[in-house]
Formats: structure tokens, C-alpha cells, sequence
């Protein structure tokens, strides 16, 4: 460390040891090599003495045997701290500068120099000047520092404690590399002029360390680009080559050039997957677009386009099927042979579209499927119900985002093959708004003077579907489109009386279920009995589905039973039933279980068939007002504003106060059910329920009615009259009181229905009231009192319904 002090005594001869290429500066600690003679003999003679040397450097540092000449004037002064030896006979030597000496004469100069020294301590007054370029340079000396980095931070410590303005350029100048001849310059300068010179030399040493840094980042910049983006490509090689991606690529493209080719597609599909699949190759990995194409390429190939069925067109044999897998439906099957049979004989000449119209259950889709088998078809089902959007028959066009084709080529594909029996079920549930009318697109699809070419908004390609045989379902014909109610040639399925039900339920329903869950045959059985009830009292449709259902629920019981080791099988009769099913869901034989006053039964004809509702009139003390609860349509409304009008124009024939009607409020209500209850034909049902309450006089629980009315009193004719007779056998009924102007559609009721059910035809009200309400005579001895000393009765407020159109197109008209 350069922190001793000059000794008190520095003698005037010193020997003298010749630099090459340094200078020690005073109060620097130095290492050096001593390896010449003369310079060896100097240094035994100063460890002889009291360690002291002078140092000074040789003009010209390839000089071997310096002459005294050929040393500089001003050197240094140092003590020596340490001397090693070296296995090749140097002298490792570490000596400390103490004072700078001027050589004012050599004493001696063998065996080594002797000078003798005239000591130059610095001697300098600190004054203003001094102290700011010590000041000056102590910063500078900082940033160079910072700059540098080879400066020990303890020496910028000590750097910044040093008073002496001399000590300071020594120290720092210690710590700069300098070219020689600046070195001896520092050394020979005096205090003021050192710092000067350090101060000049700092400046453009920081410069130089600047630009230097700057090179270099600007260097390690452009180091850094290149080689990040060698590196990513490496790396981005890598995850490829990991992901076999490349490979992968030209595999995919193969492999769908492979299924292309193998596809037998038609000429004009083949070009277009080509097409695509160039692009695809194009594609660099991983976008999303090549996501697209995929889709679409897959989308080509599943669609069937030249895969075919051979048909087996069989007439005996597809009967034979029909009547295989159906119990009954004469009607239905015998339209449907004579359609195969026009097919069969030219099959150019493509008729008509099928169209099965009935309630649910009835086995529309059943005698479809029946129909795909006996022609040795694939079969497809696909619903309409909701369709707004003609894209959903039509597909979407690729350039959104998630577009597929629509329900049609999804068929088609589920199909696979190009003449399947395609079903397109619930196409009275079409509907129609702002996104184009899906009809329209399905006329095309199902056109046979169009079909031949229909296209998909997706695929692009114009699809054949010339050979598909379409049948189209609906519950309803009503809501179906008039221009595609026109192509088609309608089948009805009317729904089933309690007789057929429970051979369907024998010879097909149980079977199936046994087989669904593992029975065999003897393990369950139904007595007709018990099927008779589980038709009349736990279900209540035309068709056969919840009856179907019900058959199920009692196998899968008996079943886990079985499984369970507690049951061997089980027989199941009326005294059983119950504990399969619970109690009863349906009351049979009437729609109430008395004969109750302002209570009547209606019938309506909705898409789940025919069907019965009670329909209640109430009075109370009031204002006049006609009040209708429930879920009624406009329709409905008005046929209750005409049973009003009737009842009170014949209040004098009822026997009350003509004028009741003012200081009284009466109320209709429709039990909500799952019925639409739109439409004029339940116009009797209310006047009866009206005439009841107004009079008295009970209405008999086993008649059911239906007709419209009109303000004077006249019956007028209804539809859906088979279904709504059939509705009325199914609940047990005795009478139904119809418009006689029906009578022409009585011929389609079944023998065996009209054999247990009274049909009234009737065509005027007074008719409906005297086979509806319960003659005074047969009443109780009390008769209800008059209307006008009638206390009203209690009735718990129910919001009257806004009067406003609700008929939705699906909702099926009632009449
Ligand atoms: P839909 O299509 O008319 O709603 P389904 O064809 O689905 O009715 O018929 C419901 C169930 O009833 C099916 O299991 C079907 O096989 C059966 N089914 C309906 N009618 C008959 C029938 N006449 N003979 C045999 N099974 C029938």
C-alpha cells in the first residue's frame, strides 16, 4: 500500500536501478523482475543497507547495459518491501515509490550505479486553483472508474481522502495505462503542472473508454439481431422437426391427395378439393386458415357423392315389412305402397313428396324407417323445428368464422350414401323471419325439377340429390308453407283407439322393451287388462309414445329386481299396477267427477291430437263485465263474446232477470293445460258452461261437445273432427255433441268407436243445452236459488289476460 511516509533519513548515495519501460510513481507499490547483473548487485547493496533505491527509467528500453546517459534525470526514490527468488534466477522484487529524486551525478557505475540524489518532495501552497483541479480530476478519475473497471474501489476511497494535490496525480496516475514518455512527463512535472496533465489526460481517456463503449454496444447490438434471429430460426427448426411438422405437412397433403383421388368424386368436386389442397400445401404450418381448409377438404370428402344403395324394390316384400314392423294403419301403408309402386314403374317420373301428418307417437317416423328397409336404403332424420334461417337448410358461407354446411349435406353425410330415405321431420315448425326464409331453400332441396343440382352456401358444389327419396313430417298441415304443402302428397296418421293400442303394446311395444332391458319374454307379461288401464288412466295421447314410455318404467323396474336376486319376473295385472306406476294420472269416462253447474267439456284438436278441456263459467255481483282467464287467443275471446250474446238473448227462456247481465260479472276461465285453446270451436263449450252457471242446471260430466257459435245461437261446423271423437272415446265419454253439418265426416270415425260413443249432430244451441245440462226434474229437491238472490260466490281474483293476438305459427289452429 502507498501509504508510508518518506523514512526521516534518505542517504545522499543511493544505488541506482535502471526501468525498463515503467516508472514507479512516489507512494506506489510495484512488483518487478530483476534479472540483470548490474541490476542484481544494486539491489544486494540497498538490502545490505537500509532498502532504499532509486529507481529511474532507461531512455530506450532495448538497451542491455545502460550507460548513465542512457537513464533518465528523475527518478524515484522506493524502499524495497520484498524480495522472492525465481526458479531462472530472477529476482521478484516489490518495492514502494517514497520521494522523486533528481540524479545529479553517477558516483559509481561498476560493479553496479551509484548516484548521487537531490530529493524533490513536492512543495506547493493549496491554493483555490489547486484545490478545484484536484477537485476536477478526483471526478473525472471517478468516472473513469465506472468506465474502466480496473480500478479496486479502496483506491478511489483513498484517492478521494488525499490532501496533498501531488499525492493525488501520483496515485491517479498510477492507476491509468500511459505511454511511457507520459509516465516520466508525470513524474517530472511539478504538482500543479501533474494534475494539469492528468487532467487533460483523463478527459481524453474517458472519451476514448466512451466511444469505446458505445462500439461496443452498437457491436454487441448488432451481435445480438443476428444472432437472436439465428437463433429463433434454430429454435423455430427445432419445434417444427419436433412436431415432425413439415414432414407432417407434406403427409397430410398426401394423405388427402390419396383420399381424393380414392373418393370417385365427380369431376367437378375432385377439381375443387385439388384446388384446395394446393393451397393448403402453400400454407405456412400453424395458421389458422389451413384450420378452414381441413374442415372443408374433410367436409368434400364425407359427403356421399357417388355412393349408392342398390335398391330392392319389392312391392309384396316391402309390404310385407310394413306390416312386419306395424300393427294396423291400413290406410297409411296401402298410400305408401302405391307410391313405391308408381317408383317402381317409372322411376323418372318422381312423384310427389311424402308427408305424414299426425299427432306425436303415431309412428311416422317408425313406418319411415320401415320404408328405408324394405328398399334396402340408409335412413336420416333430420328435424326442422325452429329453423328460422334459410343458412340452417342452406349452410353457411365459408367466410365466417365455424361455417358448416346445413342440415341437408349434414344429413346427407350422415346418410352416406346418395339415396337414402331422408326424413325431415317437423316441417309445420318452419319458421320464417329477417335471415331469409328457409323454405324457400328447401323447396330447392326437395324440388325434383331442382334437386338435381342443389347448393350448399359451405360446400360451394352443387349437390345431386335427385335419387334421395324425402318423406317430410309434420303434426299439423296447417302451418306448413302452402308453396311446399303443394309438392306434397299428405298421409294421414290419425292416432290410435285403446283397441290398437293394446295390440301395438302386445305385438310391438312390450317385445322391444323386454329386449331393450335384457327380459326374456316370460319374465313380464301385461293382461290386456292392465295394459287397457296403463293406455286409459297413465296416459293420454293419440299415439303410443308415453304408453311406450310407461311399458318401459315397469320393465326397467321388474328388470332391477330380477338383477337384484329379489324377483324372478313378474306378471302384471290391475292389482299390481299401481305399484309399478303410482296412482293414476287420468280420470276415465268424464272430464269431472260429478255433474257440476258452470262446468262443461270441450273438445280441441291440437298437434298432439284431440284432446279434452273443462271450460268454467262463474257469476258474480258486478258490473257487467266479461272477464276470460287463461290461455286464450283472440279467436277464443270472440266465440265467448257470442256464447254472451246468446245467453243473455234467451235469458227470458232461462227464467232469469233478462237484465242479469248488468249487475252481474261473469267469468270464463280455460284451465291452462299443454292445449292451445285458439280458435272458435270451443264456442257450444262455453255457452253451455255460461248457461249452466246463469240457470242453475248442472252440465252431465259424461258429454264432451264441440262447434261454433254464433250470436243468434247457431252451430256451426268444426275440423279435426275424427281426432277430437277419437279424444273423447280415449277419456271414456259417452256423448259428444257435434254440428250437424259434420255429419260427412263421420264415416271416418272406426265402427267399434261409434259404437261405444253417442254422437249428437246438432245445429242450433238450444239443441246443445238440452243434451248438455241436467233437466230440472232430475235435480236435487233444493234448486238453486234465482240468480238475482244468489249470494256470489267466492272466486280468488285471477288477473284477467290482456286481449291480444297470440297465435304463434306454431301454434297450431283448434277448430
Ligand atoms: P312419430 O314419428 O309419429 O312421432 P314414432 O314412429 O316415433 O312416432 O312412434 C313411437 C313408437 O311407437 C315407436 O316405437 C313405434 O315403433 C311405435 N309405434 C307407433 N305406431 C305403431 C304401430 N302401428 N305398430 C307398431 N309400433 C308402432
Amino acid at each position: 500500500m502507498s501509504t508510508s511516509d518518506h523514512p526521516t533519513h534518505i542517504p545522499d548515495h543511493l544505488p541506482l536501478l535502471p526501468l525498463k519501460g515503467t516508472v514507479v510513481f512516489p507512494s506506489q507499490v510495484q512488483g518487478l523482475g530483476v534479472g540483470r547483473k548490474k541490476s542484481l548487485r544494486a539491489l544486494e547493496a540497498a538490502l545490505e543497507g537500509d532498502r532504499l533505491i532509486v529507481l529511474a527509467a532507461q531512455r530506450d528500453d532495448d538497451i542491455e547495459d545502460p550507460k548513465p546517459r542512457d537513464i533518465r534525470e528523475v527518478g524515484t526514490v522506493c524502499r524495497i518491501l520484498q524480495v522472492g527468488k525465481q526458479p531462472d534466477g530472477v529476482l521478484q522484487v516489490i518495492v514502494e515509490g517514497l520521494v522523486r529524486a533528481g540524479l545529479s551525478s553517477f558516483a559509481k557505475e561498476d560493479p553496479h550505479f551509484e548516484v548521487l540524489v537531490d530529493l524533490r518532495p513536492d512543495q506547493v501552497e493549496k491554493t483555490v486553483e489547486i484545490e478545484a483541479l484536484m477537485r476536477g480530476v478526483l471526478s473525472q478519475f471517478e468516472r473513469f472508474a465506472r468506465f474502466a473497471r480496473s480500478v479496486p474501489p479502496d483506491q478511489l476511497i483513498a484517492a478521494g481522502q488525499v490532501e496533498e494535490p501531488g499525492r493525488l496525480a501520483d496515485l491517479v496516475a498510477q492507476h491509468i495505462s500511459l505511454k511511457l514518455e507520459e509516465r516520466q512527463e508525470l513524474l517530472e512535472a511539478d504538482p500543479k503542472t501533474r494534475l494539469e496533465r492528468l487532467s487533460a489526460i483523463l478527459t481524453r481517456e474517458i472519451n476514448v473508454l466512451e466511444l469505446e463503449r458505445k462500439i461496443q454496444s452498437r457491436v454487441r447490438k448488432q451481435m445480438e439481431k443476428s444472432q437472436r434471429e439465428y437463433f429463433l430460426k434454430e429454435q423455430m427448426k427445432a419445434i417444427q422437426q419436433e412436431l415432425g411438422e413439415t414432414d407432417e405437412r407434406q403427409a397430410e397433403v398426401a394423405e388427402y391427395r390419396k383420399k381424393i383421388e380414392a373418393a370417385n368424386l365427380p369431376e367437378h368436386v375432385k377439381n375443387k378439393a385439388l384446388e384446395e389442397l394446393a393451397r393448403l400445401e402453400k400454407m405456412p404450418p400453424m395458421v389458422a386458415e389451413a384450420v378452414v381448409v381441413r374442415t372443408y377438404l374433410d367436409w368434400i370428402l364425407a359427403v356421399p357423392w357417388s355412393v349408392r344403395t342398390e335398391d330392392r324394390l319389392g312391392i309384396d316384400e316391402a309390404r310385407k315389412i310394413l306390416d312386419e314392423d306395424h300393427y294396423g294403419l291400413e290406410k297409411a301403408k296401402d298410400r305408401v305402397i302405391e307410391y313405391l309402386a308408381v317408383r317402381k314403374l317409372s322411376p323418372e317420373s318422381r312423384g310427389p313428396i311424402l308427408c305424414f301428418v299426425g299427432p306425436p307417437g303415431v309412428g311416422k317416423t317408425s313406418v319411415g324407417k320401415s320404408i328405408a328397409r324394405a328398399l334396402g336404403r340408409k335412413f336420416v332424420r333430420v328435424s326442422l323445428g325452429g329453423v328460422r334461417d334459410e343458412a340452417e337448410i342452406r349452410g353457411h358461407r365459408r367466410t365466417y368464422v365455424g361455417a358448416l354446411p346445413g342440415r341437408i349435406v349434414q344429413g346427407m353425410k350422415t346418410a352416406g350414401s346418395r339415396n337414402p330415405v331422408f326424413m325431415l321431420d317437423e316441417i309445420d315448425k318452419l319458421g320464417m323471419d329477417f335471415r331469409g326464409d328457409p323454405s324457400a331453400a328447401l323447396l330447392e332441396a326437395l324440388d325434383p325439377e331442382q334437386n338435381h343440382a342443389f347448393s350448399d352456401h359451405y360446400l360451394e358444389l352443387a349437390l345431386d340429390l335427385s335419387e334421395v327419396m324425402f318423406i317430410t313430417t309434420a303434426n299439423i298441415l296447417e302451418t306448413i308453407p302452402p308453396a311446399l304443402r303443394d309438392r306434397m302428397e299428405v298421409i294421414r296418421f290419425p292416432g290410435y283407439i285403446e283397441e290398437e293400442k293394446v295390440k301395438i303394446a302386445e305385438q310391438f311395444l312390450i317385445p322391444k322393451q323386454l329386449k331393450a332391458n335384457g327380459l326374456k319374454t316370460e319374465q313380464v307379461t301385461f293382461t290386456t287388462e292392465a295394459l287397457r288401464l296403463i293406455a286409459r288412466e297413465y296416459t293420454r295421447e293419440a299415439g303410443v309414445r308415453n304408453l311406450e314410455r310407461e311399458i318401459g318404467s315397469i320393465c326397467r323396474k321388474v328388470a332391477t329386481a330380477v338383477a337384484r336376486g329379489v324377483s324372478t319376473g313378474d306378471r302384471i295385472t290391475r292389482a299390481n299396477l299401481h305399484r309399478y306406476l303410482g296412482p293414476p294420472k287420468f280420470r276415465f269416462g268424464s272430464a269431472e267427477k260429478e255433474d257440476e253447474i258452470g262446468v262443461s267439456t270441450g273438445l280441441v284438436y291440437t298437434e298432439m291430437g284431440g284432446d279434452i278441456i273443462a271450460v268454467e263459467a262463474t257469476l258474480m255481483r258486478g258490473e257487467g263485465k266479461l272477464v276470460l282467464t287463461g290461455q286464450l287467443g283472440d279467436v277464443m275471446k270472440e266465440s265467448a263474446q257470442a256464447a254472451m250474446s246468446y245467453v243473455r238473448s234467451r235469458a227470458r227462456r232461462f227464467g232469469v232477470d233478462e237484465e242479469f247481465y248488468q249487475k252481474t260479472d261473469v267469468h270464463i276461465h280455460v284451465p291452462a293445460g299443454a292445449v292451445p285453446k285458439d280458435g272458435p270451436s270451443a264456442g257450444i263449450t262455453m255457452a253451455t258452461a255460461l248457461a249452466s252457471a246463469v240457470t242453475g242446471r248442472p252440465v252431465r260430466r259424461d258429454v264432451a261437445m264441440t262447434g261454433e257459435i254464433t250470436l243468434r245461437g247457431r252451430v256451426l261446423p268444426i275440423g279435426g273432427l275424427k281426432e277430437k271423437v277419437l279424444a273423447a272415446h280415449r277419456a271414456g265419454l259417452r256423448t259428444v255433441i257435434l254440428p250437424g253439418e259434420n255429419e260427412k265426416d263421420l264415416q271416418e270415425i272406426p265402427a267399434n268407436v261409434r259404437k261405444q260413443i253417442r254422437l249428437a249432430l246438432v245445429s242450433h244451441m238450444d239443441e246443445v243445452l238440452s243434451e248438455a245440462l241436467v233437466p230440472r226434474r232430475e235435480q236435487e229437491v233444493t234448486p238453486p236459488a234465482p240468480l238475482a238472490a244468489q249470494a256470489p260466490p267466492f272466486v280468488p281474483p285471477i288477473p284477467p289476460v290482456p286481449i291480444q293476438p297470440e297465435r304463434r305459427p306454431t301454434e297450431p289452429p283448434v277448430s
